[in-house]
């Protein structure tokens, strides 16, 4: 049991943010942590490999099948989920230490994950976001470069389905549509603020 700090505030939030690849969602999340002192972004574990753009430790713990299935054998995770093939994971004490600190803590998970957060902790908030249309979600994927054709069709086919259950899953507090992703950052921004106001009032 760690001590409290000077910095320490009985303001803690627990933030989760979803959306489908090519919403904006990692642009989002990360605009709201550098905007917001005191937020601390949830490093997830996955099996899937590392990008060039990522770096370890701070996008993803990179981790093997073998790793991952030993921490979960020993319930070191807030939620897992499989997404396309591959498994990722929430670790549960850094979640515990930073709420205990009174940060904003942010998830930047999927809808599984999501639905899965709430029922251990009904009073995170969260956020989903969607692209302004389908039309613009499938060119943002193709604009990436990211993947090729095939894997391309396969995500704007998922994020079709995602975005499906997260309407229908009741989880989520608020949908922003991201248009223009400088006023999607500051609206998550506003929500956050405006949550955290009103839950201490
Ligand atoms: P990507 O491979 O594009 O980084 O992530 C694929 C999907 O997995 C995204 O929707 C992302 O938000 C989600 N994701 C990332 N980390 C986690 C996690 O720890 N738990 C869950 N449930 N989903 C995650």
């Amino acid at each position: 049991m760690s001590h409290r700090l000077p910095t320490d505030t009985d303001d803690g939030l627990l933030l989760i943010i979803s959306g489908p690849s090519g919403a904006g969602k990692t642009t989002i999340t990360r605009g709201v942590e550098r905007k917001v002192g005191d937020s601390v972004f949830s490093v997830s574990y996955t099996t899937r490999a590392k990008t060039s753009a990522e770096t370890e430790g701070v996008d993803y713990h990179f981790t093997s099948d073998e790793q991952f299935n030993a921490m979960k054998g020993r319930g070191e995770f807030l939620e897992t989920a499989g997404v396309y093939g591959k498994q990722y994971g929430t670790p549960k004490a850094p979640v515990a230490e930073q709420l205990r600190r009174g940060r904003l803590m942010i998830l930047e998970i999927d809808v599984q994950g999501a639905i899965a957060v709430k029922a251990q902790v009904p009073d995170a908030f969260a956020i989903f976001v969607l692209p302004p249309s389908e039309d613009v979600l499938l060119q943002r994927l193709r604009d990436r470069k990211r993947e090729d054709d095939a894997q391309i069709e396969k995500r704007f086919k998922a994020a079709k389905l995602e975005i499906e259950s997260a309407k229908n899953s009741g989880v989520y507090d608020v949908f922003i549509v991201n248009d223009k992703i400088d006023l999607a950052i500051q609206r998550a921004v506003d929500l956050v603020l405006a949550e955290r106001a009103r839950r201490r009032s």
